[in-house]
């Protein structure tokens, strides 16, 4: 399987790798810079160069990155939704000078009161015109739309909504999925069984189609179904339960797609702890249901 974790860049981004392999990883999620500022961090060829090093030495492969929390690219206000653009667009160049197959996480947006149909066009117009630039640019970087809990007035808490988005953008083919478990959970899809699980994965092939699918975001939920709290908790510590996701890492339209987890880090062994009760489960198969 193939299973790694969100990972701190403290440091300098290629130490990324080294932890990500001291906890077994062989796919992992990186920041390109600190997550909540604007300021760019201007990477260094030294650094870019032994990012990539290690890299080819290691078995991590896909790497994710996860832009920025303070892009919002549904903002009815013009001064921050350019700004979205802008340093999503810098966030593109950044991953395709890291990666040699770049894949950019984003939470769609939040419309912050102006209404969600409203949010659905402005982040269409965003989508086409990163697509439009970064194609200028030559930029390979693929861009990866995540479910979010739509907690406040966060947009994309239905595969309906990401659809939406899919749909509008002129150049498809660089779009593709993210799936968050907790978010998914928050927002009403019942991934704590194999029904919930059959009929959400349903849905995502429906409107959005399983071959967009390229990452899937493995956190428990601190809060219960339908909760709209984007809260992760600890692999089988929340909502979802240890059985959900049994069911999740065996399943059939899952199992060969990375696995990353973003659960809580209070202790310095959670992320080892996490990794290894998942490969468990994988090694439990999708048989008979165990209790536990
Ligand atoms: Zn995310
Ligand atoms: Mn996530
Ligand atoms: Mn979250």
């Amino acid at each position: 399987m193939k299973i790694g974790c969100h990972v701190s860049i403290a440091g300098g981004i290629d130490n990324s790798v080294v932890r990500a392999g001291e906890l077994g990883c062989n796919t992992m999620q990186i920041f390109s810079k600190n997550a909540s500022t604007w300021r760019e961090k201007i990477l260094k060829k030294d650094e870019v160069e032994s990012f990539r090093g290690n890299l080819k030495n290691s078995n991590i492969n896909p790497v994710f990155i996860h832009t920025s929390y303070l892009i919002n690219l549904a903002s009815p206000s013009d001064e921050l939704y350019f700004k979205s653009i802008n340093a999503f667009l810098e966030e593109m160049k950044r991953a395709d000078l890291l990666l040699p197959d770049p894949y950019l996480i984003i939470h769609p947006g939040a419309h912050t009161g102006a209404g969600e149909e409203y949010g659905i066009q402005r982040i269409i117009r965003a989508l086409n015109i990163i697509l439009e630039k970064s194609a200028d640019l030559n930029l390979k970087t693929m861009i990866l739309l995540e479910d979010t809990a739509g907690s406040g007035t966060h947009l994309g808490y239905t595969f309906y909504q990401l659809k939406r988005m899919i749909e509008g953008a002129k150049d498809r083919k660089r779009i593709g999925i993210c799936f968050d478990t907790c978010h998914a959970f928050a927002a009403g899809y019942d991934l704590s069984h194999l029904e919930g699980i059959e009929q959400t994965l349903e849905e995502i092939d429906k409107y959005v189609g399983l071959e967009r699918l390229k990452v899937i975001h493995l956190n428990d939920s601190k809060f219960p179904l339908d909760s709209r709290k984007d809260r992760h908790m600890h692999i089988g510590k929340g909502y979802i339960g240890l059985e959900g996701f049994r069911v999740l890492v065996n399943h059939k339209y899952l199992k060969d797609l990375p696995f990353i987890l973003e659960t809580p880090k209070n202790d310095e062994k959670d992320d080892l702890i996490n990794i290894n009760l998942v490969k468990s489960l994988v090694a439990l198969g999708d048989g008979s249901l165990v209790r536990m």
